[in-house]
C-alpha cells in the first residue's frame, strides 16, 4: 500500500487583516508546543493560506521542522511586466504551495483550464508546489457529468506537467509536489457535505484519471474541499482515498481548524 502524505490547508480567501493572521500564526505555534508536536512534515503537513499581504508577516520556513508551512491563495499565469495587480510565481519565492483553480477563482475570475495549466507550469518552474483544485458544480452532478467535468479539468490542468516534471535535470524536484483537491461546487461555503460515499467514490475515480493520463495515482494526495467542519472531519478522513481537507470557512477559528487537523494527526 502506498502512504501518502496528508495535508491540513487552511484557505482564509479574503478574510483577517496581517495583525489578525500574525495573531492565528502565534496562537497556533503555542498550541503545537504546548501539545509537545514538533513534526517534520514527512507525514503530514498543515499549509496556511493568508491572503497575500499577510504572506511574509507568517513567514514560517526558519521554523517547518513543525510541519507547518504556508501557502498562496492564488499566483499570475505571467511570468513578470504590465500586469497591474498580478502577483508573480518568483514573487512568492518564500511560499512553499500556491492554491490553483480554486472554484472561485474559475467563477468569477473566469480562470479557464488552460490559464490554470499555465500556473501549474509556471509554479513548478519557481519552486512552488501547486494545490490543483478541481470539482463539479450541483448541474453537472445532476446530469450524470462528473467523470466528464473531472477528466476534462485535470487532463487540461496537467498538460505537459509530467514531461516537464521528469525532463527537466537542470532542477532539483525532489521538494516538489502536486496536490489534487476534489471540491465540489456545490459543497463550498454552502454548509453541504458531499457524503462519504461520493467522496470515496469520486476520490477513486480522480486516480483513475491521473493514472489514464501518465501519472500513478495511488502516490498523489487528494484532498478533500467542501464544508469541512470538527463535526464531519474524522468521518470523512478515515475514507482510505481522503489523504486530508482543504478548508474555508472552518479554518478561519483556530480551534476549529487545529481541532480538524488533530483528526487528521490521529489518522496519519
Ligand atoms: C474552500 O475555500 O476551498 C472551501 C472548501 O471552503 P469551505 O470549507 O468554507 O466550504
Amino acid at each position: 500500500m502506498t502512504i501518502r502524505k496528508k495535508y491540513c490547508v487552511a484557505n482564509f480567501k479574503m478574510n483577517k487583516n496581517r495583525q489578525e493572521s500574525i495573531k492565528y500564526i502565534q496562537t497556533l505555534y503555542n498550541s503545537i508546543f504546548n501539545d509537545g508536536f514538533v513534526g517534520n512534515g514527512e507525514k503530514l503537513r498543515m499549509i496556511i493560506c493568508p491572503p497575500f499581504h499577510s504572506l511574509d508577516a507568517i513567514d514560517v520556513r526558519s521554523t517547518s521542522d513543525t510541519g507547518i508551512y504556508v501557502g498562496a491563495q492564488n499566483v499570475s499565469h505571467y511570468e513578470n511586466g504590465a500586469y497591474t495587480g498580478e502577483i508573480s510565481a518568483e514573487m512568492l519565492n518564500r511560499t512553499d504551495y500556491v492554491i490553483i483553480g480554486h472554484s472561485e477563482r474559475r467563477n468569477y475570475f473566469n480562470e479557464s483550464d488552460d490559464i490554470i495549466n499555465k500556473k501549474i507550469e509556471i509554479s513548478l518552474n519557481n519552486f512552488l508546489s501547486p494545490i490543483f483544485c478541481i470539482g463539479e458544480t450541483f448541474d453537472q452532478r445532476r446530469h450524470h457529468l462528473v467523470e466528464q467535468t473531472l477528466r476534462k479539468q485535470i487532463k487540461i490542468g496537467l498538460k505537459n506537467i509530467k514531461n516537464q516534471i521528469e525532463n527537466d535535470d537542470s532542477i532539483d524536484c525532489s521538494d516538489l509536489e502536486i496536490i489534487l483537491a476534489y471540491e465540489p461546487v456545490w459543497a463550498i461555503g454552502t454548509g453541504e457535505t458531499a457524503t462519504s460515499i461520493i467522496i470515496q467514490e469520486t476520490h477513486k475515480m480522480i486516480r483513475n484519471i491521473l493514472n489514464d493520463i501518465g501519472f500513478d495515482g495511488q502516490k498523489i494526495s487528494i484532498l478533500y474541499g467542501g464544508s469541512v467542519n470538527r463535526s464531519n472531519a474524522k468521518e470523512l478522513i478515515s475514507l482510505s482515498d481522503v489523504d486530508g481537507f482543504l478548508i474555508g470557512g472552518a479554518s478561519l477559528d483556530l480551534e476549529h481548524f487545529y481541532e480538524i487537523y488533530k483528526f487528521i494527526e490521529e489518522s496519519a
